[in-house]
């Protein structure tokens, strides 16, 4: 099963993506975090990505494309994967067509923009393990440490609210264009993500089982 999980930053990508992973037993392949990964080990790309990361903006098409095409050739993902966070452009899902990789459904998870403020605003991560809560609609059973690992939670330097705006923007300038593009496809499905994480969590599972 080779998914997609489409849709504006803040939407529940992640949240649903890890899920998923477990129950369908493949991997997510994250391009913001193998995007962070990079900048905390400072290799030459991570430095070249801090700064778009930091002002919300996209990095490269050629970049990121790269970066899965290496990521999708490893064994683990031979089974399937989810891509969460890729394609944001229609230059990337034609790339990632160019690989050869048949896509079997997009999941479009729809959530307006001002729940979206909110739902970042209030998000708080793990560094070591990659676990996502929310203050108020997902908080760590261990308060301000991670209840997967233990860590101190973080706040992700462009969850603020300006680089929220920004980011947003670029979802409707640069990214929203995909919906188009693979629902011509006949491979998209949008769910209603402005409800609780559990009942969303169903309507996906439904749609990846039929
Ligand atoms: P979100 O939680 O907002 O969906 P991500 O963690 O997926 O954010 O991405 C964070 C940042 O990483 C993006 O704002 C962008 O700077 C960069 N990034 C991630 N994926 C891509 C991509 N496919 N193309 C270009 N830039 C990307
Ligand atoms: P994305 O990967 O699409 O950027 P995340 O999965 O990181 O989104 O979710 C963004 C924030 O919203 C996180 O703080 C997460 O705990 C919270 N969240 C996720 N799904 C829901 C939901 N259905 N209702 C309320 N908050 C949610
Ligand atoms: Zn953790």
């Amino acid at each position: 099963m080779k998914l997609i999980f489409f849709g504006p930053p803040g939407a529940g990508k992640g949240t649903q993506a890890a899920m998923l992973s477990e129950a369908l037993g493949i991997p997510t392949v994250s391009t913001g975090n193998m995007i962070r990964e990079e900048i905390a080990a400072g290799t030459e790309l991570g430095l070249k990505a801090q700064q778009a990361i930091n002002a919300g903006e996209l990095l490269a098409d050629e970049i990121v494309i790269g970066m899965i095409k290496t990521r999708l050739a490893k064994p683990d993902c031979a089974g399937g994967f989810i891509l969460d966070g890729f394609p944001r452009t229609v230059a990337q899902a034609e790339g990632l067509c160019g690989m050869g990789i048949d896509v079997d459904k997009v999941i479009d998870i729809v959530v307006p923009d001002e729940a979206l403020v909110r739902r970042l605003g209030g998000r708080r991560v793990c560094l070591k393990c990659g676990a996502t809560y929310h203050l108020e609609n997902n908080p760590s059973p261990a308060g301000d440490r991670c209840g997967r690992c233990g860590e101190p939670l973080s706040v992700r330097k462009d969850d603020s609210e300006a680089v929220i705006r920004s980011r947003l923007e670029v979802f409707h300038m640069q990214t929203e264009p995909l919906e188009a593009y693979y629902r011509e496809k006949g491979i998209l499905f949008s769910v209603d993500g402005d409800s609780d994480i559990g009942s969303i969590a169903e309507e996906i599972a439904r749609i990846v089982r039929d």
